[in-house]
This record gives structure tokens, sequence and C-alpha cells, in this order.
């Protein structure tokens, strides 16, 4: 198997806030695997936030060498190898995790959902994501979406969340998700929003303190009316099972966790221990949300818009169709490149 990769920054359409920083661009490489005529592609996408960039992805990708396996179904092997190369590189990783399962589909002919034995008429709703903003902006940015989603996701841990929640209910009723990215700074505050939220149509609440008060949330998500998911405080297979009664879900992401391969593995075991799923992503091309995607009919909750928030998706993937996830039948992950990306 031989491994080519690309750097491909991603625009974004517009500037999008979290609790903590805003931008205008996210670093991204894309990534190819050839073996046999066939082509598997992969994406690893990262947000400053988590500590890889263009060029940490690829020192890790070229350390890597998939020519000493000739069989890309031994998945198992191969990710292992992948994943003891070094630590962190979680982006990295994934991106070779998800071009392994595109080729494998292709060779087989057959949509990964099929591989994992997933009826493709289960995929969830998913939201769409209203950055930080000025309350016009994210109002607009509402608008514009209007009546291609039923959910939205809203990003909170402002010290005027509730300036943007009343704005945005001023322009629609559809239910909101809220994303507080660990923005709120206690328990009485965490406490007080929640049911607040609560009165506003607000659905779930994710990250809702630093990961670091593990205890607080927990008292939180006891009381809470509200599901409390877990997004910073959860990473991969092995932070899932400290997490028991401390949140009602956690979020999984292909860029955190390494890929669909542990994700599948995550979401098996989140609900082994009770625990309600979500799949989220990045700000990433169709590549990554349509192998996130296959996977979707296993969650009770998505969070898979990243590819329409930027404006020079190189694929054409899987569909939002009246704001459902819809999979397409092509093979791997469902991709068809819309222009031809020029790797090394
Ligand atoms: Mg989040």
């Amino acid at each position: 198997m031989k491994l080519i990769f690309a750097p491909y920054p991603l625009h974004l359409k517009h500037k999008f806030g979290v609790s903590g920083h805003t931008r205008t661009a996210t670093p991204d490489v894309l990534i190819k695997i050839e073996h046999q005529g066939f082509v598997g592609y992969g994406e690893a996408s990262m947000p400053p936030y988590l500590g890889e960039s263009i060029e940490s992805v690829c020192n890790f990708l070229t350390k890597i060498n998939l020519k000493q396996f000739n069989d890309p179904f031994q998945l198992e092997d191969i990710l292992e190898y992948v994943d003891k190369t070094a630590n962190g590189n979680c982006a990295a990783k994934a991106s070779i995790d998800i071009a392994l399962h595109d080729l494998i589909g292709k060779i087989l002919n057959v949509p990964c959902y099929k591989l994992f034995g997933l009826n493709p008429t289960k995929t969830p709703l998913t939201t769409y994501t209203i950055g930080i903003d000025t309350n016009e902006m994210m109002q607009q940015k509402v608008k514009e979406v209007e009546g291609q989603f039923k959910i939205l996701k809203v990003k909170l841990g402002t010290d005027r969340d509730k300036e943007i929640i009343e704005s945005i209910r001023l322009i629609t009723n559809l239910p909101i998700a809220v994303d507080a990215n660990q923005g709120w700074k206690d328990l009485s505050e965490a406490m007080e929003m929640t049911h607040w939220l609560k009165e506003q149509g607000v659905v779930l609440i994710e990250q809702p303190m630093s990961k670091e008060r593990l205890d607080d949330i927990a008292k939180l998500t006891e009381q809470s009316p509200i599901p409390i998911y877990a997004d910073e405080s959860v990473q991969r297979l092995y932070d899932i099972a400290r997490l028991k009664g401390a949140f009602n879900g956690i979020n999984i992401k292909l860029m955190k966790c390494t890929g669909m391969r542990e994700a599948w593995k995550m979401i098996n075991t989140a609900k082994a221990l009770g625990m309600k799923v979500m799949l989220g992503c990045m700000t990433e091309t169709s590549c990554a949300v349509s192998a996130a995607a296959q996977l979707s009919p296993a969650i009770d909750f998505a969070d898979l818009d990243g590819n329409l928030l930027i404006s020079n998706d190189p694929f054409e993937g899987i569909k939002i169709i009246n704001g459902k996830i819809t999979l397409n039948a092509r093979p791997g992950i469902g991709l068809s490149p819309k222009q031809e990306i020029i790797f090394k």
C-alpha cells in the first residue's frame, strides 16, 4: 500500500467563534492510500486548540510505512502500528483509518455502513452549528439555513449567553442543542443556565464546565432537566468508563479518537455503560464528515455539519436532506471528488 498526502487549508464561510477563540480558516491535510488500482481517501482536520498542525501531521505521516502491509483488511494490525508510531497525533491517525475504510469498501464495492451492519434508513437528524458572533450575525446564520435543518446547535460559554438564546428565539422555534465548550465557571452558574435553557426549548447541553470539574459536572447531570454530553472530557475509548455517571452521553469525533474503527468501539462501549452517543465533527471536508456518517445509524444524536461551514470542499459525499443525514450507495465512505487534488 502506498500513502500520499497534501496540505489542503480549509476556508470558512463565516468566521467561527467558540468560547475562547475565533478563526476564519482550519489547517487540513488530505491523504490517499493506493492499493492494487484502488484509492481510499482520508483527511486530518486540525482546529488549533487540539495541538496538531499541518506540519505535525505531515511529520507523522512521513514516519508511516504502509508498504510493509499487503492486506488492507488487517485493520487491527495496521492501525495498532499507526497508533504506536507516536503518542497523540489523533487527527493524523484518523486520516489513515478513514482512507483504509474507504479503500476496503471500494475493493469490496460496498458502502462502509454495510460493513458495520447498519441500516442506512436509520440515520439521525443533524444539528447545524451557529458559532459565536454578534446577535445580528447569529440571527443571519440561522436565517441562511431556514427550512434546511430541524435542529440547531448554538455555541455558548460567553458572558451574554441568555441574550444570544433570546435573540435566536426571536426568529426560530426549532429545538436547540447548546455547546458551552467548558465556558460556565462553576456549578451554580451551570445549574442556573441549565434550568433557564430548559424553558427556552433547549434539548441537549454539551460540555457545560471545564473537564477538570468532573465532580461538579456529575452533580449537574444528576439534577439537570436536559441531557448533558461530554465533548472536551472524552477523547478516546479509554476515557469513557470514568465518565459513567458524570454525563448522560458522549460526543465522539473521528479527529479526536483516531478514526472510524475506534469510534465504533466507543459507540458500543458507551451503549454498554448505559450512555447516549453523539457523533460530532470539526470544520472538515465531506471526506471526514461522510466517514463519520457511515456510523450514524448506530447513534442517538448527530452534529455532522462541518463540510457545510467551509467554502472549498473538494468532495461530494453524504447529503443532508430535510435535516436528516442521507447516505449514498457509493462504495467506501461514499465520496466523489469534485476536483483534482494535487498530491505530492
Ligand atoms: Mg463541542
